[in-house]
């Protein structure tokens, strides 16, 4: 996810797993998702789904770690962010390309879902 603004935190992205990305994705818009977007609501801030990728939790800590590692953050594998692919490759295989990307619509924030890349 994607913020509209740097938090006081210096964060603009939040990365997580779900099964039900509406639900889940309902439940951090309202301040009741994770701590991380909790906080980024409470400041004011609009939460975007920028991308998704079809994995598991354990490809979720990679990637978490990876951002981690260096402080790079995420806003290298961001669309909505000016991009470095610097990913190394064993992630790059993990990740494959994206299943599907996701449109913000505004603050009702619906979810459109473009057409799976051949
Ligand atoms: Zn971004």
């Amino acid at each position: 996810m994607h913020f509209s603004g740097r938090t006081t935190e210096n964060r603009q992205h939040y990365l997580g797993f779900s099964s039900d990305l509406q639900r889940r994705y309902g439940q951090h818009r309202s301040g009741w998702g994770a701590n991380e977007t909790r906080k980024t609501i409470a400041e004011g801030l609009t939460l975007t789904v920028a991308q998704t990728w079809k994995g598991t939790p354990a490809l979720e800590r990679r990637l978490k770690e990876w951002s981690r590692d260096g402080r790079r953050g995420f806003y290298r594998i961001c669309p909505l962010c000016p991009r470095q692919d610097d990913l190394p490759p064993d992630l790059t295989r993990a990740l494959g390309s994206p299943s599907m990307r996701v449109y913000c619509n505004g603050d009702r924030g619906s979810v459109a879902r473009a057409r799976e890349p051949r």
